[in-house]
């Protein structure tokens, strides 16, 4: 691929970052779901269109590469300038039917970063269950009670507050256990008069057998996000060192390969953390701090960018900024 023609501010940019930094600089995409959905909640969506014409944007402006090859040159020091790398996280099933043969048509390569366990299968994931429990009954003024730790919390859930609200549970669901969640799940669930262990087929997680299928092919590797998706540094060492070292024999058991990579579930790591990813084999970490990649990063906390459901014009200005 020849060098994209830069503007005269990109090319300013550039030159003070060259003298600002040696080696290389690249960056790690992060994206969730592949989906047309205006109820999407948390912003996980990107449409299939934007998603056709950010791979366009990287054709143009970037040097789509693997991220195992970004990572491989982290260690001999040979970073490609301009090197973009997309992910996924969770497992979602339109990763495989909508984003795979976008990125085949484009020959870009991915890396998913899949949930192991049974959640986003028998049951979605619990973001999902909350964002659809307060979607329902749009409109109408009730009380919700939900007892969290010991201590009952209630609020008058009126329309225009139902997003923030959302937040605030989103807040206090997220340091539990799957275990301590679940009955919460339920509550919402029966508030919102939704059936808690209905999977839609729009928000469902892949199967072992099509996690299998997306990892098929030179451009697409299959790495781990945990078994349960717990927000690591927040849950005790023993039940960290287990979801990391499973998970990674879960990609063994399905892809032949034990785990390489994972990524941090709600981003959330801190040095403890980091180590155990480390002693439970894992070449490489990605975090969800934003920023590029450069010679000097951690492989064990590399940033990525969060791609919001933008037009492909706008990821082609921010790859420039990040990038350039
Ligand atoms: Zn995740």
């Amino acid at each position: 691929m020849t060098r994209p023609k830069l503007d005269l501010r990109t090319r300013l940019r550039r030159i003070r970052n060259r003298m600002r930094r040696p080696g290389g600089q690249a960056v790690i995409l992060m994206y969730h779901r592949i989906a047309d959905d205006p109820g999407d909640p948390w912003g996980n969506c990107v449409s299939p269109a934007n998603f056709e014409a950010h791979l366009a944007a990287l054709r143009r402006v970037a040097r789509p590469t693997r991220l195992a090859e970004l990572v491989e040159g982290l260690a001999s020091g040979t970073v490609r300038d301009g090197a973009v790398c997309v992910t996924f996280d969770d497992g979602y099933v339109d990763n495989l039917e909508v984003a795979r043969p976008l990125l085949e048509r484009y020959g870009i390569p991915a890396t998913l970063f899949a949930i192991t366990g049974r959640e986003g299968r028998d049951r979605e994931f619990w973001w999902d269950r909350l964002g659809r429990a307060l979607a329902a009954g749009e409109g109408q003024e009730t009380d919700l009670v939900l007892e969290v730790g010991g201590e009952a919390r209630k609020w008058r859930v009126t329309a225009p507050q139902r997003r923030e609200i959302g937040r605030e549970i989103h807040a206090l669901l997220l340091p539990l256990s799957t275990e301590e969640r679940e009955p919460l799940l339920r509550v919402l669930a029966e508030w919102a008069g939704v059936d808690p262990d209905e999977v839609r087929p729009s928000h469902r997680a892949m199967e072992p057998e099509e996690l299998v299928r997306m990892a098929e092919g030179p451009l697409f590797d299959v790495e781990a996000h945990t078994v349960n998706h717990p927000a690591l540094s927040l849950r005790p060492p023993p039940e960290q060192g287990r979801e990391l070292e499973r998970a990674r024999a879960h990609v063994g058991t399905w892809l032949g390969t034990p785990a390489r990579g994972m990524s941090y579930p709600h981003g959330r790591v801190d040095d403890l953390t980091r180590r155990l990813v480390q002693e439970a084999g894992y070449a490489y970490a990605c975090g969800s701090a934003e920023g590029p990649v450069r010679m000097e990063s951690d492989p064990f906390m590399l940033p990525r960018a969060y791609i919001a459901d933008s037009s492909g014009e706008t990821l082609a200005r921010r790859l420039k900024w990040l990038l350039y």
